[in-house]
This record gives structure tokens, C-alpha cells and sequence, in this order.
């Protein structure tokens, strides 16, 4: 049994270190999130490294990086904050999901737009009132010869309206007894007549920002379709899985990096003729939670590791969701704790990644959902 990284793996890490140093420290993340910019310097950067291209296979004209690799970028890409980490793990996935379905012609489009780095995609599955229960979605595709019609609205797409975006849309295209039938994944062109796009305002994940989509008779042509025609539930969830495990090294980092913060603090801050870190009760607090990031990152690793071997490892991705989103979310409470009135000043990176914390458990599956997977794999039918 070996918990290391490979000498490898550990340049990587050093190279994504040095990355967050130079071009994305926490103070920045903070202030492209206030300014809601997805910085040019920041896209350049993962495409000059070749990130891009690194985890598709090598006959695909990729670098044949797995899923560990990406985990270590994710997790110090998070150090800067969630949302960067997003800026790049975020648009692989819906990549590499297509990647896995696609047609020759679409896999030639990824290798010359994707991993180039000219071209990104986001996704879209949730709805008005369609979230955890994605399988319901209603937004429909009418076959119509060499083209879809589509008519619906999509919610939450992150990144939907970022320059040089393809949206991979998931659609109703056949009505069948069980909803998890008839779905199909399509490449939307945001430009297209009869799609409009129009982003969220929210507590955070100003980067690329969540968009949402209004779709009347919109034309989709047929070479768009990813995949066999209704199977997009089985596209959905190998996406979803990716989701589950690639983004758990961002909570990862996340955490890290906001303990990292408030222990700098709590060995300098002084009170009762002390550093406040010496009072138990939060030195306690702190260790806790080096102990929860530590088991965060064990299980991101685990999964990683399955998910590159080849193994279904839902049940493994959804304890990593859960344990690193929700290990985030204690961090930057206690973060605020130790920080006091410095922490909650709006000038304070805790401060920001309180307000980004926030959602880590809902997007990408709710907390309940883990848990409700996890339940499942053990044999109780959570409702
Ligand atoms: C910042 C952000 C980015 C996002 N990005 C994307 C994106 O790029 N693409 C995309 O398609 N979607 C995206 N989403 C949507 C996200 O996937 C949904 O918000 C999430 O799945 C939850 O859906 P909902 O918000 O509709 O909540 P609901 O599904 O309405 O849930 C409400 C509450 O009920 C609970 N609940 C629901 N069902 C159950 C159950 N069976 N058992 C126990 N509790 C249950 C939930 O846990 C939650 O607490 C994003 C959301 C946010 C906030």
C-alpha cells in the first residue's frame, strides 16, 4: 500500500502550487469574484501548461493523465478558492463526458478546440423545477430530419455564458413510461436564434458565473447529438460521477488552505497575554478539522484512484463529495470563529470563502443526495 504521489504526481503538485503563487493567490480569486471576471491570464495559464489536453488519451492526441492528476490540480487550484478550481476542472468534465460518447467527427472538434484550449463547454441538466431530481427534466427535442427543436429552460449553468462556450445540454427526446428514459445529451450553440441567455446574480462562483436558459424552438442540427439517441440518463450519471470525484480536490484544497489562514492567525493574534491558537478550545477546533481534511482527502485520493482504474465508484465519489463540501463549509465557519471581527470584514479572503462555501453543498448533488447514494449502496432505500 502506497499513500504517496509519484515523483510525477508531486511535480505536478508543485507546478499547480507555483500557478496559484503567480497568477491566482487567494486575494486575487477574491477580487475577480467582486469584480465577476474570468480573467484571460487564468485561461492562458491552464493552456500554457497544457492542462487542457492532459487528462485525454494519447492516440487521442492527449498527454494520458488519469484522474489522480487531475484531483492534485483541483485540490491546489482550490487553495486559491472553489471557484478557480471550477475555471478548469468545472469545463473538463462536460469534455471528457463528451469525449466518451462522441462521434469521430466530435472527437477531432475536442482535440482541435478543447485541449487547445480554445473552446470550453459547460453543462446544463437542472431546470426551473427540476434540480436533485435531474431525471425529471421536461425541456424537449423534437426530431425534425437533419435538426432538433428545442423548447424548455435550464437553470444554473455555470459558465453558460462565457466567450467560446458549447453547452452540453441534456433534453427530453422521447416521452417513455420511466422518466430516466428518452433523454439525450445535445451541443447547443449559445448563439443560436431562439436561445436566451441570462446570468444569475448570486452569493458567489463569480468566475464563470450561472446562467440561465430560455430555449424556443431553438434548432439543434443532428450531428450535435452525443451519444445513441435516449440514452443521455447513462451520459448524465458518467458525468455526474466525474463531477462527484474530480471537484472533491477542490473542496480539499479549499479547506486546506482556509485552515492554513486561520492558524497563521491564531499563532499571532494575542489575547490574555497569549495567542488565541494556545486557548484549547479553539486549538481543538483546529485539530478537528486538520483530521476532517485529512479524511476529505483520503477519500478524493480513493476515488480518484478507482476512477482511474476503470471502477464504478459512486458510492466512493459520493462520500468524497460529501466529506470535502462539507468540510469546507466547517472551515470557513470556524474560520470566522477564530478570525473574529477580521474575518468578517468583506476586505478578509475568510470572509470570502464563507460566502463561496456556501454552495458546495448543493451544487454538484445536494449533501442529502451523497447521502442518499451512499444509503442505497448499503442496501436502505433513502427517500
Ligand atoms: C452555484 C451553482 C452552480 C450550479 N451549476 C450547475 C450546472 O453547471 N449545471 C446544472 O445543470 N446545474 C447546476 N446547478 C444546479 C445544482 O445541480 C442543483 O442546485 C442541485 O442539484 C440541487 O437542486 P435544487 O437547487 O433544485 O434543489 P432541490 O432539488 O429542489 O432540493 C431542495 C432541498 O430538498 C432536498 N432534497 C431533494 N430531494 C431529496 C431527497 N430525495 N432526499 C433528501 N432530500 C432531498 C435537497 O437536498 C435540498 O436540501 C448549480 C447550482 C448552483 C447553486
Amino acid at each position: 500500500m502506497d499513500f504517496g504521489l509519484t515523483d510525477e504526481q508531486e511535480m505536478l503538485r508543485k507546478s499547480a502550487r507555483d500557478f496559484v503563487n503567480r497568477v491566482c493567490p487567494p486575494e486575487r480569486a477574491k477580487e475577480w469574484d467582486e469584480r465577476e471576471i474570468l480573467p484571460a491570464e487564468l485561461l492562458r495559464g491552464y493552456s500554457d501548461l497544457g492542462w487542457f489536453a492532459m487528462p485525454f488519451p494519447t492516440e487521442a492526441g492527449g498527454d494520458g493523465g488519469g484522474a489522480v492528476e487531475l484531483t492534485i490540480i483541483a485540490e491546489e487550484l482550490g487553495r486559491a478558492s472553489f471557484d478557480v478550481t471550477m475555471s478548469f476542472i468545472g469545463v473538463l468534465i462536460p469534455a471528457l463526458t463528451v469525449f466518451r460518447w462522441a462521434s469521430s467527427e466530435q472527437k477531432q472538434w475536442i482535440r482541435d478546440e478543447i485541449m487547445t484550449g480554445r473552446h470550453r463547454l459547460a453543462v446544463a441538466i437542472s431546470e426551473p423545477d427540476v434540480g436533485s431530481d435531474a431525471a425529471a427534466l421536461r425541456t424537449t427535442a423534437v426530431d425534425a430530419g437533419d435538426h432538433y427543436v428545442v423548447n424548455g429552460h435550464k437553470m444554473w449553468c455555470t459558465g453558460g455564458s462565457q466567450p467560446d462556450t458549447t453547452i452540453a445540454m441534456y433534453v427530453r427526446t422521447q416521452q417513455a413510461s420511466r422518466k430516466h428514459d428518452g433523454l439525450s445529451l445535445l451541443l447547443l450553440d449559445p448563439a443560436s436564434e431562439g436561445v436566451q441567455i441570462r446570468r444569475m446574480p448570486t452569493l458567489a462562483r463569480h468566475l464563470l458565473g450561472t446562467t440561465e436558459l430560455t430555449l424556443v424552438d431553438a434548432k439543434v442540427p443532428k450531428g450535435r447529438l452525443v451519444g445513441p439517441e435516449n440514452r443521455g440518463w447513462e451520459i448524465m450519471l458518467s458525468n455526474l460521477e466525474l463531477e462527484k470525484v474530480l471537484l472533491s480536490g477542490g473542496y480539499v484544497g479549499a479547506a486546506q488552505a482556509t485552515l492554513d489562514d486561520m492558524l497563521a492567525y491564531a499563532k499571532t493574534r494575542q489575547a490574555f497575554g497569549r495567542p488565541i491558537g494556545e486557548f484549547q478550545a479553539l486549538a481543538h477546533d483546529m485539530a478537528d478539522l486538520q483530521m476532517d481534511i485529512d479524511a476529505a482527502r483520503l477519500l478524493t485520493r480513493r476515488a480518484a484512484w478507482m476512477l482511474a482504474q476503470g471502477q464504478p465508484c459512486n458510492r466512493e465519489g459520493a462520500m468524497a463529495k460529501l466529506k470535502g463540501s462539507e468540510t469546507y463549509v466547517a472551515a470557513a465557519r470556524l474560520g470566522m470563529q477564530v478570525m473574529a471581527s477580521h474575518g468578517f470584514s468583506t476586505e478578509s479572503v475568510m470572509s470570502f470563502r464563507y460566502r463561496e462555501s456556501i454552495v458546495t453543498t448543493i451544487s454538484g448533488g445536494t449533501s442529502q443526495i451523497q447521502r442518499n447514494a451512499i444509503a442505497r449502496s448499503m442496501g436502505i432505500r433513502a427517500y
